[in-house]
């Protein structure tokens, strides 16, 4: 399995610790033993996943993945397994910013390879930088290099509230709506249906809601 460890709460490592954590490595790892796979994790850049699984280094892709239909001429898609979607985060003392369409004419960081980064070019008249990683983001907007940083909105919000994060606050409004999903191989249907038959196994017997709930909390 690939992943971008990058991407808290849903992949990451903390510092010191050998293994990788968050909602998207327990539920991978959940449904690797409801298929009888132990699961190995490889990190891999995000804008690098898709490749790697095209030269058949890796089976499976999870990383917060958006499903959509770019993607899907690539790689095939479990069902969704979580809603997210995008929102930003500026400066705390930020009077400019309050909303998407204030973004013209200012410097925003996206994570490449993302949607944001589409989301934020088709805007229109926004500088945009593509950097490696979400931390290179909030980095560089704390560096005063850009005004905003555009992300998926759970990792914002656990990006300000976990981290105990000074001087940056996300703003409400939300850009797109989307959906996360598992990839595989386009002409990989059985590992597809067998994703989807351990997925929907872990929905219904709660083992998802509890992998949920540790990382989310209670409400969905
Ligand atoms: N959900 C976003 C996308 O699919 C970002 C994913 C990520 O950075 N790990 O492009």
């Amino acid at each position: 399995v690939g992943s971008s460890i990058d991407f808290a709460p849903f992949e990451f490592q903390d510092e010191g610790q050998a293994e990788y954590q968050g909602f998207d490595m327990d539920l991978i790892r959940a449904i690797g033993k409801e298929m009888g796979y132990e699961v190995e994790i490889q990190n891999i850049g995000f804008d690098g996943l898709i490749p790697a699984m095209q030269a058949k280094n890796i089976d499976v892709i999870i990383s917060g993945m958006t499903i959509n239909d770019e993607r899907k001429e690539n790689v095939l898609f479990s069902d969704p397994y979580y809603q997210s979607g995008l929102t930003m985060v500026v400066r705390s003392d930020e009077q400019a910013i309050k909303s998407f369409q204030d973004l013209k004419g200012h410097k925003v960081a996206v994570q490449i390879g993302t949607t944001s980064a589409e989301a934020v070019k088709k805007l229109g008249g926004v500088e945009v930088k593509e950097l490696n990683t979400p931390a290179d983001c909030f980095m560089e907007l704390k560096g005063n290099g850009v005004d905003a940083v555009v992300n998926d909105r759970p990792v914002n919000d656990y990006y300000i509230t976990k981290s105990g994060e000074t001087g940056v606050k996300a703003l409400e409004e939300k850009l797109t709506a989307e959906d996360y999903g598992i990839a595989m191989a386009k002409d990989n249907t059985e590992l597809q249906s067998k994703i989807n038959e351990a997925l929907k196994k872990l929905k219904e017997n709660g083992e998802y809601d509890k992998i949920y709930a540790k990382w989310f909390g209670g409400q969905k």
